[in-house]
C-alpha cells in the first residue's frame, strides 16, 4: 500500500507511532481521534525532539501542504514546519506585484496574502496554524540532516527527529558577486518579504532605478517603479524581454508598452560592475561597452537557484538541478519527499525531467505529495506547465496587463490580435497545438487554455493565420478539439 511504502516510522529512539500503525496515515476520522489522543501523550513526552511529519521551508508549497494535512485530519499535533522566514507561508508572487504599489495606491501587506488566498482557500495566518495544531518554528533554518538518524539540526541548535520529511526550500535569488558591487547598499534582490520591504524603503527615496534582467521579475519590478513615477531603466543581455517564453514579435508589443510608460530598455547589454558613490551607496551601473548609467536603486532579477542547501545527500539532479523525485515526489531516500521549486520531477506530458519555478506547480505538487503520503493515492503527478504575470495593475494605471501561458513553447508560432488590448500566440509543432499565450482574455477564454494545451489538437495553421481577431482564433482552435 502506498501509505506504508511512502512514509517511514522513526527509526531510532522511541517512535512517535504509539501504537505504530498504517491507520495513522488514513483519513479515517474515528481512528484519527483514537491515535490523536495517544499521540498527544507521546508528543508531550518527546516535545522538541520527535516529530511525525516535518516540512522544511515555509513558502508557497509548505502552505498548500499544510492545508492538505488539515484536510486529511492529520495536522493537529503531528505536523511541524521549520522555516527561515519570520512569517507564516504567503503567496510569494505578490512581492513584485501589489506589494510594490506606492503607499497611496493601497499596497498589499501581510496578513492580506497568506496562503491559500491565492487559490480561493482560507487565509492561513499564524493563528490558523495555531488553531490547527501545527507547530511552526520561525526564523530557524535547517542547516544539516542526518539521514540514518532521521534528524535535522537547525541554526539555533534544535535537533528534530522526523518520521516523514518534506523538503520545500524553494529557490534563492542569484546574486552578483561582491567584487563587482553585488552587495552594495541600494542593490536589491527579491525573494522574500524582508527583501521586498527593503526595496520599498529604497523606492520611497529613489530617483533613478535600474532593473537588471528582462525576465518576469525584471518586468514586474520595472512596471512597479513606473507606479512610483521613477526614472526607470531595464537592462538585459538577451535580444528581447522574457526570451525564455515570448516570441520576438510578442516581446516587441510589451517593450513598446514599457517605453510608452517611460521605461528605457537596454537590450543585449551586459553589466561590468555596480559602482558606489562617495557615501558607499550604489551610484551607477557600468556596462560591458564602457558606458555608465546613474542609479540610486538597482534591482537584480537574473534568476534563481534551487535551495538544496543541507539536502545535497538526498540526491540531486545534474541536468536541471534541484532534488530528484519520482511522480509521487519521493526522493531516493525512503520517507523523504521534495516539492515546489526545489523538486526535479518527471514532467509526464513531455516525457522529461523538469524543475518548475512557478506558483501553480508549488501548489499542485504540495497537494499531490501530501495526498500520496497520507492516503492510498498512487497515481503519478501529471503537470501541465502554466505561467502568468500581471503588471501595471495599480489604481490609475492606463493599461493593466495580465497574460497566461499553458503548455510548451515549441515549434512555429502564429500570433493573432493587435495588443489593443488582446493578443494570442499559438505554438504549433508537427501540426499540433503545443502551447498558447493569451493577453487580456476573458475568464471563459483563459479557462479554455489548459484544455487546449493538454489536448494538443491538430490545428489548421493557414486558417488560424487568417483569423481577424483573438476571439475568432480561439473559436478555430476550440473547434479542432
Ligand atoms: C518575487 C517573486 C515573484 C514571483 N511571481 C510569480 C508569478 O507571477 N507567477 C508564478 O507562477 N510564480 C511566481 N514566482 C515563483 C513562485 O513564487 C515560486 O514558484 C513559489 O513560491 C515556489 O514555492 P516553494 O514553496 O517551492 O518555494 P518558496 O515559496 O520560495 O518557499 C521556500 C521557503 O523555504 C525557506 N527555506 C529555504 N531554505 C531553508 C532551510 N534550510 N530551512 C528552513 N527554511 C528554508 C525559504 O526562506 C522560504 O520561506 C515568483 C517568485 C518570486 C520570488
Amino acid at each position: 500500500m502506498a501509505a506504508i511504502s511512502n512514509s517511514l516510522p522513526l527509526k531510532h529512539g522511541l517512535s512517535l507511532w504509539c501504537p505504530q500503525s498504517s491507520a495513522l496515515h488514513r483519513p479515517n476520522p474515528s481512528s484519527s481521534l483514537l491515535t490523536f489522543r495517544t499521540f498527544r501523550r507521546c508528543y508531550a513526552a518527546f516535545a522538541n525532539d520527535n516529530r511525525e511529519y516535518v516540512i522544511v521551508g515555509g513558502g508557497n508549497a509548505a502552505g498548500y501542504a499544510a492545508r492538505t494535512f488539515v484536510e486529511h485530519g492529520l495536522a493537529d499535533g503531528r505536523l511541524c514546519i521549520v522555516t527561515k522566514e519570520a512569517y507564516a507561508p504567503y503567496e510569494r508572487p505578490a512581492l513584485t506585484k501589489a506589494y510594490l504599489f506606492p503607499q497611496d495606491k493601497k499596497p498589499a501587506r501581510l496578513p492580506g496574502f497568506h496562503t491559500c488566498v491565492g487559490s480561493g482557500g482560507e487565509r492561513q495566518t499564524p493563528e490558523w496554524y495555531k488553531e490547527k495544531g501545527i507547530e511552526m518554528l520561525y526564523e530557524d533554518p535547517v542547516k544539516s540532516i542526518d539521514i540514518e538518524q532521521q534528524t535535522l539540526t537547525t541554526n539555533s541548535g534544535k535537533l528534530l527527529k522526523y518520521g516523514s520529511l518534506i523538503i520545500a526550500t524553494g529557490a534563492t535569488a542569484s546574486r552578483f558577486p561582491e567584487k563587482i558591487g553585488g552587495n552594495l547598499p541600494g542593490v536589491h534582490y527579491i525573494r522574500d518579504v524582508a527583501d521586498a520591504d527593503s526595496l520599498v524603503s529604497s523606492l520611497e527615496k529613489a530617483r533613478k532605478v535600474v532593473v537588471v534582467g528582462g525576465g518576469y521579475i525584471g518586468m514586474e519590478v520595472a512596471a512597479a517603479a513606473v507606479g512610483w513615477q521613477l526614472d526607470t531603466t531595464i537592462i538585459f543581455p538577451e535580444d528581447h524581454l522574457l526570451q525564455r517564453l515570448f516570441t520576438p514579435s510578442l516581446a516587441r508589443r510589451y517593450e513598446e508598452l514599457y517605453q510608452k510608460n517611460g521605461v528605457k530598455i537596454l537590450k543585449g547589454s551586459s553589466i561590468k560592475s555596480l559602482e558606489a558613490g562617495s557615501n558607499g551607496h550604489v551610484a551607477s551601473v557600468k556596462l560591458g561597452d564602457g558606458s555608465t548609467i546613474e542609479a540610486d536603486t538597482v534591482v537584480i532579477g537574473i534568476g534563481a537557484k534551487p535551495a538544496v542547501g543541507p539536502f545535497e545527500r538526498v540526491g540531486l539532479n545534474t541536468e536541471v538541478g534541484g532534488i530528484q523525485v519520482d511522480g509521487l515526489f519521493r526522493t531516493s531516500v525512503p520517507g523523504i519527499f521534495a516539492i515546489g521549486d526545489v523538486a526535479a520531477f518527471p514532467l509526464k506530458i513531455y516525457n522529461r525531467i523538469a524543475r518548475v519555478e512557478h506558483v501553480d506547480h508549488a501548489r499542485r505538487s504540495a497537494q499531490h505529495c501530501v495526498k500520496a503520503l497520507l492516503s492510498a493515492q498512487t497515481h503519478t503527478y501529471d503537470y501541465l506547465p502554466y505561467f502568468y504575470s500581471r503588471v501595471f495593475e495599480y489604481e490609475g494605471s492606463p493599461r493593466k496587463v495580465w497574460w497566461q501561458f499553458f503548455g510548451d513553447n515549441v515549434g512555429e508560432t502564429v500570433e493573432v490580435g493587435n495588443f489593443d488590448p488582446k493578443i494570442a500566440t499559438f505554438w504549433i509543432e508537427s501540426g499540433k497545438l503545443k502551447g498558447v499565450l493569451l493577453e487580456s482574455g476573458s475568464p471563459e477564454e483563459f479557462q479554455l487554455l489548459p484544455t487546449l494545451a493538454r489536448s494538443q489538437p491538430v490545428v489548421d495553421k493557414a486558417k488560424l493565420q487568417k483569423a481577424s481577431s483573438v476571439e475568432e482564433a480561439l473559436d478555430i482552435v476550440k473547434a479542432s478539439l
